[in-house]
């Protein structure tokens, strides 16, 4: 029998050996909860830039019942994916109830958050803080950027029905059919 390991492998075996923590813990793995009805050039320019932070980011999108959507599901999530296409480290799930049941069931230890004004700092805050008193949760926030900071997702509904030239604000790929 041959026993030789190579070297790379050997040191993999070791980290673990060394490391308490399992190789899934040890991925710094984060979620970016949201409606995204529909995904915006604010929504794509935080999770673009919170790539370069996480391992891997779970783009979430919440279902709630009571809520009455522009685009459905499928559609939601299909923009996500095809605007992120060729991003290994980004994908797409969908969940219920509370986000941080949602994060423990996929084992994520970070929620990712987009600040774009002291309305969107309030409201962010109160919901942190209720996250970390529920699970050792952490809330990363990244600042918006200067060019998409006016964008909503509520805004591009607006523009949407009002038959306005909503392109300027969504990812190539999102359109209406
Ligand atoms: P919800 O309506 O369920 O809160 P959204 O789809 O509006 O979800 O937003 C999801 C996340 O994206 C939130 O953290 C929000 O602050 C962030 N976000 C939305 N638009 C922008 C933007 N233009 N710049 C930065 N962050 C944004």
């Amino acid at each position: 029998m041959n026993w030789s390991i190579n070297e790379s492998a050997f040191e993999h075996f070791i980290l673990i050996l060394i490391n308490p923590l399992s190789e899934t813990q040890l991925m710094k793995k984060a979620i970016f909860p949201g409606s995204f009805d529909p995904l915006t050039l604010g929504h794509f320019d935080i999770i673009k830039r919170g790539v370069t932070l996480f391992d891997e980011i779970i783009v979430a999108i919440g279902v709630n019942a009571s809520k009455k959507y522009m685009f459905s599901l499928e559609e939601r999530k299909q923009f996500i994916e095809d605007a992120f296409a060729d991003e290994s480290k980004i994908k797409v799930m969908t969940y219920k109830g509370l986000t941080v049941d949602f994060c423990k069931e996929i084992d994520a230890s970070f929620i990712l958050r987009g600040l774009r004004n002291p309305a969107d700092f309030e409201f962010e805050k109160a919901i942190a803080h209720t996250n970390r008193d529920l699970a050792p949760i952490e809330t990363v926030f990244l600042l918006t950027s200067a060019g998409t900071s006016y964008i909503a997702s509520s805004i591009v509904r607006d523009v949407i029905r009002n038959n306005g030239d909503y392109t300027k604000l969504v990812p190539k790929n999102v359109r209406v059919k």
